[in-house]
């Protein structure tokens, strides 16, 4: 049948306990429902953007002009770092994960020649890029950024910040150190450490790009801007060789922001049609963001990761992140291998954790926005009575109590 029409979508409310997204806050979906209708060269909502600039600057801790928002997902921002890259370009990428491999491919896509690409579109090798890889479960450290550095002497060099598929946190001291001494490029994954971890990218002069995402550590689900910033560098670069890209340039993209000429404005120009939705509720939770600060949400990840780690343990999981937005780890032995199947029966259930995407199967929860013992406590509930009924052999009490005693101290210590 060509022509039928579908009853109203519902969508149910889920605990999400993943790498991402995390979860919207009230206010920046009351922000995002309540606006009115209006176009994107209205007076507000350029002011708006205008706003979101500045305050996206005080998150990532910048005073780089071209800072602004991409519409879109974390991998439209990423999409817009890398658009500077051109075919022939040398390269060094390092990988650690599933993200990390994404960011790798998109780099072989843009620096191969047109006919790398052509033989074969959908991943092209590309003799000009360098892929270091870093075993699942690692960080990329001082000495393989050194090394591979040294070596390759590239134009561009990447790296994920933190690589969510394998939960684990990467060096960016040593890599901005290491392009800064050697002259290269430095672009940087930050998409799930910024809002989650307290850092200033100005500490690292040797990174010229960096590229985040929306519904991660800044909480703005409702589809709306990948924040991404840019050193004088990386723009004068753009400004001799260009870019293959209108809607992904970052020069031409930040004029509707009110950049222009490497100059604030008063108002931006249009770029392209943006929504007064997107734009009001991504206001509200850079806002909440900064109310909050950065530093004390950092600190509060850290708590609550520390003691999630410390529950999974006593469950009898061995726990291979860093991050503390999110926990990877194994089954105890008597349950190894069934980590796809509990996986299946915690979604089932409405509680979205996940496994990783690449091998080796491990299990993924995360706390994006679940800062409160209620709601940790709600986590490692759920995930252990799967457990007990998987045949674990501990019991929940047992476990509740350790996270009760363990909040005692940390609010004690604080
Ligand atoms: C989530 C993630 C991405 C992709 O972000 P989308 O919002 O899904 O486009 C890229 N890189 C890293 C490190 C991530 O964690």
């Amino acid at each position: 049948m060509l022509d039928q029409i579908y009853p109203q979508l519902e969508i149910p409310h889920t605990l999400a306990a993943g790498p991402g997204p995390g979860n919207t806050d009230p206010r920046v979906l009351d922000r995002f429902a309540n606006s009115g209708v209006a176009d994107h060269m209205q007076a507000d909502v350029l002011r708006g953007m205008v706003e979101c600039k500045k305050m996206l600057r005080q998150v990532f801790g910048t005073s780089n002009v071209h800072t602004f928002g991409v519409a879109g997902t974390g991998w439209s921002g990423l999409d817009v770092m890398m658009s500077a890259v051109m075919p022939g370009d040398s390269v060094v990428a390092f990988v650690n994960g599933t993200f990390s491999t994404i960011d790798g491919l998109t780099l072989r896509m843009k620096a191969a020649t047109a006919e790398e690409l052509a033989e074969s579109p959908l991943d092209p090798s590309c003799a000009s890029v360098k892929i270091i890889e870093i075993p699942h479960g690692q960080s990329v450290t001082e000495e393989i950024i050194r090394e591979s550095l040294e070596e390759h002497k590239p134009k561009w060099a990447f790296m994920a910040h933190w690589e969510t598929g394998s939960g684990r946190v990467n060096d960016i001291a040593s890599f901005s150190k290491s392009c800064e001494q050697l002259g290269v490029l430095g672009l940087v994954d930050a998409v799930s450490s910024l809002g989650v971890e307290n850092f200033s990218i100005d500490d690292y002069p040797g990174v010229a790009g960096w590229a985040s995402c929306p519904q991660k550590g800044i909480c703005c689900l409702p589809l709306t801007y990948a924040p991404v910033s840019f050193t004088e560098t990386y723009i004068d670069v753009l400004k001799t060789r260009g870019a293959r890209t209108f809607v992904h340039h970052p020069i031409l993209e930040a004029r509707h922001w009110g950049i222009i000429d490497g100059q604030d404005v008063d108002k931006g120009t249009y770029h392209r049609t943006h929504s007064g939705y997107a734009v009001a509720a991504f206001h509200e939770a850079l806002r909440l963001t900064l109310l909050e600060t950065v530093a004390s949400r950092a600190a509060s990840y850290r708590m609550h990761e520390a003691v999630l780690k410390g529950a999974l343990e006593k469950m009898g999981c061995t726990v291979t992140s860093n991050m503390t937005s999110l926990v990877v780890f194994n089954l105890p032995v008597e349950l190894a291998g069934r980590e796809m199947e509990l996986v299946q029966v915690c979604r089932s259930r409405g509680f979205g954790i996940w496994p990783t995407l690449s091998k080796p199967v491990q299990i993924r929860i995360g706390i994006l926005n679940q800062l409160t013992q209620t709601a940790i406590t709600e986590i490692v509930r759920r995930f252990g009575d799967v457990m007990i009924e998987s045949g674990a052999n501990f019991s929940m009490c047992f476990i509740e109590e350790y996270i009760f005693e363990a909040y005692k101290s940390e609010t004690a210590a604080a």
